[in-house]
């Protein structure tokens, strides 16, 4: 489905990452892929990334520094000459703010929180548009939860920088359509990777979801491997500025 498709993964941290799901369905079904990572997952990202077929790269990148983002966005040019796919699978808030009530959030954890987890796709988003105009548009996946509509426990300032991602899905959408690039977010529910692990009572969580979802079940990164696989392919080339959900059907119970 992605036979001469190029794409960009950011937010591989290990075997267990959504990205690492994302990054091998988009992988096997036939795309030439880039990884970013954060300094101190390198060797794990290299080792994960070394499995894959079509001998993808890895780059160092933090998304709060520009020069790092510039320089990435540079080297995915030179080696790939444009991009079809830009995949943002990036959040982070400070312990204390997924720790203490919500109301107590600091002015820091709030611009922290807002900056890596939402502010980065717009960022990310604009420097990927060049490249993907070369290629005659393109693909860009976001992951979100629905944690951005509803409270969830200690979810926090996590689920006011959801809202403020979704909402960029739909401006992102808007402002490169006439470009033919596609900008959409997957909703997955809880899966136990290290991010989750950071909101307290995560495994309550994952228990509820089992308990009452529709499917009566937990959500698998290789199942939003799946999806970001059609958002990705040409299968689906008229959706744009969605939420997608992959999570076992939660998001529609009242209770
Ligand atoms: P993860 O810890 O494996 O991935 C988070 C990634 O964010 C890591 O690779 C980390 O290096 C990266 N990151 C954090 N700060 C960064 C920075 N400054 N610059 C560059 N990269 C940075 O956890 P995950 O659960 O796979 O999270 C991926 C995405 O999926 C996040 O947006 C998360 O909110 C979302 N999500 C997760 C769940 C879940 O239950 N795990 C559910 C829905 C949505």
């Amino acid at each position: 489905m992605l036979e001469g498709k190029l794409g960009l993964v950011f937010g591989v941290a290990n075997r267990r990452s959504i990205a690492w799901g994302i990054g091998q369905a988009l992988a096997n079904a036939g795309a030439r892929l880039a990884f970013t990572y954060q300094d101190r997952v390198g060797d794990t990202v290299n080792d994960l990334v070394a499995t894959l077929p079509k001998n993808p790269f890895t780059l160092a990148c933090d998304v709060l520094d520009d020069a790092q983002v510039d320089r990435t966005f540079e080297q995915v040019d030179r080696e790939f000459g444009g991009l079809d796919v830009l995949v943002h699978s990036i959040a982070f808030a400070p312990r204390e703010a997924l720790e203490n009530p919500f109301v107590e959030t600091s002015r820091e954890a709030f611009r922290t929180a807002m900056d890596i987890s939402a502010f980065s796709l717009v960022q990310l988003a604009r420097k990927s548009a060049p490249l993907m105009e070369k290629r005659g548009g393109g693909s860009i996946i976001t992951m979100t939860y629905l944690g951005s509509d509803r409270v969830f426990p200690k979810y926090n300032v996590m689920g006011v920088a959801k809202a403020a991602l979704e909402s960029s899905v739909r401006y992102l959408a808007s402002d490169l359509g006439a470009k033919n690039i596609r900008v959409n977010a997957i909703s997955a529910g809880p899966i136990r990777t290290l991010a989750a692990r950071s909101i307290q009572g995560f495994p309550k969580m994952e228990e509820h979801v089992r308990e009452v979802a529709p499917l009566r079940r937990n959500t698998e990164a290789g199942e939003v491997g799946d999806v970001a696989l059609f958002l990705a392919s040409d299968l689906s080339r008229n959706v744009t500025g969605i939420v997608l959900f992959c999570d076992s059907g939660y998001h529609v119970l009242g209770m």
